[in-house]
């Protein structure tokens, strides 16, 4: 495996394959890798020639600095799991790599990026957005991959895919889960074990609210109020959001006859938060 961690080096052997018809898929992550990656590394590797990872914690959208001090690093296990799974490069920059010095040009989405997340978490997207224009801009895929778990952060890079005309396939990918339903996530390594136990609330909510709705229930306000149900009695649990809104623009929606639907959640366990999502297909 090739190990990348400055851009032009990166490029140039991006640009290698490319010249030898190879295909080129990109992960993009934080590390602390999981299964939910490992998928998505998967699904990469059956879909192009060679793929490439990169592991960077992102400290631009990192609203919360604690979060970001405290968000697991765990690089030589990462090189490790990605050697073995057959990962053909990993792009490792350091944070004055990706940001030197006078480094001010930043990527701003839009409407996108404003509900949800955006409200709870100023500025995260723009940073998504600016490190995920610079990573592309470093490997040069035919394909990038993102997990639907992150489903705003998957509408606002196809968004800046379409109107920065970048020369990239985003791939979304299924989320992965536990067996009792609670998400992958790099963060859930700092649950502690009795808050990990109740997580689950998190998924248990998500489908009841589809339950409702493949049983007929269409109002918005009434499948919202029955997953904040079953989040108000886990004592555990702080609801940060239930929203539903349509999948491809990202408006709440009051109800969901004609429309695809997502529901997305943010729950606090402590001092971690976590978000998850469910899709009502129509
Ligand atoms: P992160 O390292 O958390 O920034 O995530 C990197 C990529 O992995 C993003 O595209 C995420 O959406 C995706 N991802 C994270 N958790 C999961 C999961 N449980 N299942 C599938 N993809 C995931």
């Amino acid at each position: 495996m090739k190990n990348f961690d400055q851009p032009h080096d990166m490029r140039e052997w991006s640009r290698l394959q490319s010249a030898s018809h190879f295909s080129i898929g990109f992960v993009p992550t934080m590390g602390a890798l999981h299964d939910g990656h490992k998928r998505l590394i998967e699904v990469a590797q059956q879909d192009c020639d060679r793929v490439i990872v990169s592991i960077f914690v992102n400290a631009l959208q990192f609203n919360n600095s604690q979060d970001y001090e405290k968000y697991p690093r765990l690089i030589d296990a990462d090189i490790q799991i990605c050697k073995e799974i057959g990962v053909d490069a990993l792009y490792t920059p350091s944070h004055a790599t990706v940001y030197p010095p006078g480094f001010e040009t930043h990527i701003t989405p839009g409407a996108t990026a404003a509900p949800m997340e955006g409200v709870f978490r100023e500025g995260h997207f723009g940073g998504v957005a600016t490190v995920v224009n610079k990573l592309l801009n470093a490997t040069l895929p035919d394909r990038a991959y993102f997990g639907t778990k992150d489903f705003q952060q998957l509408a606002v890079i196809k968004r800046m895919v379409i109107d920065f005309d970048l020369n990239v396939a985003v791939v979304p990918v299924a989320t992965v889960r536990q067996p009792d339903g609670l998400a992958l996530s790099s963060r859930n390594t700092r649950l502690t074990a009795q808050q990990r136990d109740v997580a689950c609330v998190i998924y248990r909510g998500l489908e009841a609210a589809r339950t409702a709705y493949l049983q007929g229930e269409q109002s918005s306000a009434e499948l919202m109020s029955i997953t904040k149900d079953i989040y108000g009695s886990c004592p555990e649990a702080r609801v940060e959001y239930v929203e539903i809104f349509d999948s491809t623009t990202l408006c709440t929606l009051q109800n969901i006859s004609k429309r695809n639907a997502v529901m997305a959640v943010a729950v606090w366990f402590g001092d971690i938060r976590l978000i998850d999502n469910i899709e009502f297909t129509a």
